[in-house]
């Protein structure tokens, strides 16, 4: 069976290194080196986007309780293959998997849930009753790559464990719903319910016999879920599905007595606290774990790849991986295609100008001015200091501020160190003052640190 696992689609990522590839580099060494396709390097300012954008996920995951758990970046291939499910895209075409030196097999992370149910049962977590954890991180997966859909790609997400109410699914929705709302952001909540193991199995009976007839007509994908998991048709993008998924039976109308209770129960709740959803009974999920609730956020501003955020129940997984049977809920959100939106919303706030550049001119001040950088710098607070080393023109040391978006401009030369005294510039308002630097450096970077606070943020936006 595991032979089997990835097919040759999944490339051997390490398995190349080493051994004969030494000549191949010698020729190769003056060709410049990309980055691997469907990957990207994350470099200022976006990067400072993606800091932001951290801190208030972090921020809205303590507000609800839930602790940062973090993973390896590999894991043994069979947690994936029994954690996601044989069925599934993921695991059918998608893993990173690769022999190591020891020839075991390893997968690169393409999903948190199993990694994380690994880890709780590994440390023994449920004994301490319910679990709330939330991840950030990055997940690979051998994909076409296109916008919105990478290789190696990032996702924050939660888990919830040990709770079977309704509550639990509405916490984790609500959690969602919160974190795209602090953004400012405007999407769409669709939520289903895809049964259990009660009344699953009457829908996919139901399902079959609905595509069965027509299986010819469908997408070569399809043809294949047919037999192993018709669900997985409902999901399907193809277009030439379309219409026999339109036509399909829901599964709202074949779940059971009690999954119909939860279902209405999780809708009433959502009511309760405000939170608009609409009901699509065409969201089924991809992974094979998923019981009753499932959801997702979509945008309309994202195209083809509309999903930010998607999630559900799994009350199956946790005893499907050896642990005691435990119901958990979670969803993962897409950070990529999450900061898509907010660039197209045009909802990305400028950068603030924000942090002192030293200017210095002639090499006496140059000496001078190392100390009181370093001073600067140990009292800043966050306040960033730069400085160009360089023997650059005075035209060119302000150009280089600017690029870097400071707010003050800090100017050291000659007759400066004659009289003691630094001149300090707020480079949005262009005014400018001289400020006494007599005495330690400390007391020195104290006064330019008091003069820059004084100026409040630029931008509208805390500095
Ligand atoms: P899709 O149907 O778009 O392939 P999926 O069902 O594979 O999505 P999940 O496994 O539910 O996606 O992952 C949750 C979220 O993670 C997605 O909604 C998306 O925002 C993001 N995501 C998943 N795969 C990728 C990828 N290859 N590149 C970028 N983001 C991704
Ligand atoms: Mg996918």
């Amino acid at each position: 069976m595991l032979g089997a696992i990835g097919g040759h689609a999944a490339p051997i990522l390490l398995g190349a290194i080493g051994g004969h590839a030494a000549p191949i580099l010698k020729k190769e060494a003056m060709d410049k080196i990309a980055a691997p396709r469907g990957t990207a390097d994350l470099i200022p300012p976006e990067s400072a986007r993606w800091q932001d954008l951290e801190a208030r996920l972090r921020v809205v995951a303590r507000r609800f309780g839930y602790g940062e758990i973090r993973t390896p970046l590999f894991e043994s291939t069979e947690l994936f293959v029994r954690g996601v499910g044989e069925t599934t895209d993921i695991v059918e075409k998608e893993m990173y998997t690769f022999e190591d030196k020891g020839g075991r097999r390893m997968t690169l992370r393409p999903e948190w849930t199993a990694p994380v149910v690994r880890a709780v049962l590994e440390h023994n977590l449920l004994a301490n009753g319910p679990q709330r954890l939330y991840y950030l991180g990055p997940i690979f997966r051998y994909e076409r790559p296109q916008a919105g859909r990478y290789r190696q790609s990032h996702q924050f997400g939660v888990e919830c464990f040990g709770f079977e109410g309704p509550e639990a699914d509405v916490e984790v929705i609500s959690l969602a719903s919160d974190v795209i709302g602090s953004c400012g952001l405007e999407v769409t909540l669709s939520i289903n319910s895809i049964g259990d193991e009660v009344c699953r199995p009457r829908y996919r009976e139901a399902l079959f016999a609905h595509f069965a007839p027509h299986k010819d007509a469908l997408s070569p994908d399809s043809q294949r879920r047919l037999e192993r998991n018709p669900l997985r048709i409902l999901d399907s993008k193809a277009p030439q599905d379309r219409a026999l998924v339109e036509s399909a039976p829901t599964m709202l109308d074949v779940l059971c007595e009690p999954c119909a209770a939860h279902f209405a129960r999780v809708r009433h709740l959502l009511d309760a606290i405000g939170v608009a959803y609409v009901v699509d009974p065409r969201i089924v999920r991809g992974l094979d774990y998923y019981t009753r609730t499932v959801f997702e956020f979509q945008s309309s501003d994202l195209g083809a790849q509309a999903t930010v955020c998607a999630g559900g129940r799994y009350d199956g997984l946790i005893a499907a991986l050896g642990g005691p049977p435990t119901p958990g809920v979670g969803f993962a959100l897409g950070i990529e295609r999450f900061l898509m939106i907010v660039e197209r919303r045009g909802s990305a706030a400028a950068l603030p100008q924000a942090g002192i550049a030293v200017i210095t001119l002639g090499a006496a001040a140059r000496e001078r001015v190392v100390p009181l950088v370093a001073a600067l710098r140990r009292s800043s607070d966050g306040v960033p200091v730069t400085i160009d080393y360089n023997d650059a023109k005075i035209a060119a040391q302000f150009k280089r501020a600017e690029r870097a978006n400071a707010r003050v401009a800090l100017i050291l030369g000659d007759d400066e160190l004659a009289s003691q005294t630094i001149v300090v510039r707020d480079l949005v308002t262009r005014v400018q003052d001289t400020l006494e630097a007599r005495g330690d450096d400390a007391a020195i970077a104290e006064r330019v640190l008091a003069w820059y606070r004084a100026l409040g943020p630029a931008n509208g936006a805390a500095a």
